[in-house]
């Protein structure tokens, strides 16, 4: 099976990348992010919890995701891998992730990591909001708190995944095409 795993800061387009890398490679798409939205739509204890801090643009706690993807995982027939987007954004959250993959004698693909600078994030979020209406995507407040989180939480990664030799960076700068056709020569 394949693990990929896809990597970036808020807004550097992973959510749209995602669907034609998951079409081409008969993956997966998990995204922590929608799920934790899919619970707070449905009103369920843990979307309860997670909503007051994905409004604030803090994390939620990494037993949380960790949990539904692992369910994910369990959960999941007949296709060729997974496309993990949002997951994992804490170091203990990769380590986490290695040890749930090395139980079924599996480990992580590639890392495709899109990156963008901090001016950009801001820009594409603003953009985003005024289509898809995330409540996260609306303050100013929030969204700084999201940069401020992913340079603090997630960015180590970077240094993480490099150190197996399996981390793959695009320039997410240019145009969705552009970057598609980058990430499908990546990969
Ligand atoms: P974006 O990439 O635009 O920040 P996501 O949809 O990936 O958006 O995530 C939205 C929010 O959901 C995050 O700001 C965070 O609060 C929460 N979240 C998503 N994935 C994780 C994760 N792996 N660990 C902790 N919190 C997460």
């Amino acid at each position: 099976m394949k693990f990929y795993i896809l990597f970036g800061p808020p807004g550097a387009g992973k959510g749209t990348q995602a669907s034609a890398m998951v079409e081409k490679y008969n993956l997966r798409h998990l995204s922590t992010g929608e799920l934790l939205r899919k619970e707070i739509a449905e009103g369920t204890e843990l979307g309860k919890k997670a909503k007051s801090l994905i409004d604030a643009g803090s994390l939620v706690p990494d037993e949380v995701v960790e949990g539904m993807i692992d369910n994910a995982f369990k959960s999941t027939k007949d296709v060729a891998g997974f496309l993990l987007d949002g997951f994992p954004r804490t170091i203990a959250q990769a380590e986490a992730l290695d040890k749930m993959l090395a139980a079924g004698g599996e480990e992580v693909t590639a890392v495709v990591s899109i990156m963008i600078p901090d001016g950009m994030i801001k820009e594409r979020i603003r953009h985003r909001a005024s289509i898809e209406g995330r409540a996260d995507d609306a303050k100013e407040e929030t969204i700084n708190n999201r940069i401020k989180t992913y340079h603090e939480k997630t960015e180590p990664l970077v240094d993480f995944y490099k150190k197996s030799g399996k981390y793959v960076e695009i320039d997410g700068t240019g145009t969705i095409e552009e970057v598609r056709s980058a990430i499908f020569n990546a990969m």
